[in-house]
């Protein structure tokens, strides 16, 4: 889609993007004609998913491995697709854990490793990102929150707490960076079928799946489009927005 793509020629870096929701969101950038940067903590999982993300488009899309919880290796990401393709225009802050646990029996490390990757990883990511894009005066960051951090999830009081926390750093960055020309949005998917959800058992993934009006999990493609839409200029208006990708769950 190369010529006619909503983000031709733009740089975007994908963190978490070596499988599910990330790998997607990389693929369709890609074929909206972006230069993408495919980051996972696993090198092996980024080198692999770049493959099937560029699909032959080689120099275009490259892998790297970010650890996200990592405040070097953030910058370095940042740095790493400003000097292989010139600027950064699009980041997505995509990678995540679970840790479910009922309060009786999380543990603080439960707690703390994933308000890690979410919270302070999207806080590194925004302010990363931003230090190049208010520079350039244009930009559009997207993290990805969840329907867990609206509506809080049995199990998951780490997770949903991290998840809405995601809500309040893209509102606050949203109004620091809008005069600056830079948008931050969010989106908040419901159950979407990826490795993370196919550790729920089936039962529990079954009730979710009958609890959605639209009567189905999402598909990682179908998250990638809303961040796609919020990437491009079709978006040009739209800054500290949540929107939700949940086939009208928890609305
Ligand atoms: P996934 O298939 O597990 O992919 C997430 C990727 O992020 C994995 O490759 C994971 O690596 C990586 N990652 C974890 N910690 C990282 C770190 N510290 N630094 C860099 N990469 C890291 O999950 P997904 O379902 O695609 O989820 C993507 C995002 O969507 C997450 O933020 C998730 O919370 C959110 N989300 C998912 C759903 C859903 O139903 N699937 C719903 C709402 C929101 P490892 O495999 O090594 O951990």
């Amino acid at each position: 889609m190369g010529e006619g793509g909503l983000v031709t020629g733009r740089v975007a870096l994908v963190t978490g993007a070596g499988q599910g929701i990330g790998l997607a969101i990389a693929r369709l950038l890609r074929e909206h004609g972006a230069r993408v940067v495919v980051s996972d903590r696993d090198p092996a999982l980024a080198e692999a998913a770049a493959r099937e993300a560029g699909q032959g488009a080689g120099p275009e899309v490259v892998p790297l491995a970010c650890d996200v919880t990592d405040e070097a290796a953030v910058e370095g990401a940042v740095a790493h697709a400003v000097e292989r393709f010139g600027g950064l225009d699009v980041m997505v802050n995509n990678a995540g854990i679970t840790r479910d646990a009922t309060m009786g029996k999380m543990t603080v490390d439960d707690f703390e490793a994933v308000v890690d990757v979410h919270l302070k990883g999207t806080w590194l990511g925004v302010r990363a990102a931003a230090k190049v894009m208010r520079e350039a005066r244009s930009g559009s960051i997207i993290n990805i929150s969840s329907l867990s951090g609206k509506s809080g999830n049995f199990g998951q009081t780490n997770y949903s707490a991290a998840k809405a926390g995601i809500i309040g750093l893209t509102k606050a960055a949203a109004k620091e960076l809008g005069p600056r020309g830079v948008r931050v949005n969010a989106v908040q998917p419901g159950l979407i079928r990826t490795a993370m959800t196919a550790a729920m058992p089936p039962d529990v993934f079954a009730a979710r799946e009958a609890d959605i009006p639209m009567r189905r999990a999402g598909e990682p493609h179908e998250v990638a489009g809303a961040v796609l839409f919020l990437a491009s200029d079709l978006a040009g208006y739209m800054t500290g927005a949540v929107l939700e990708v949940g086939g009208g769950r928890l609305m």
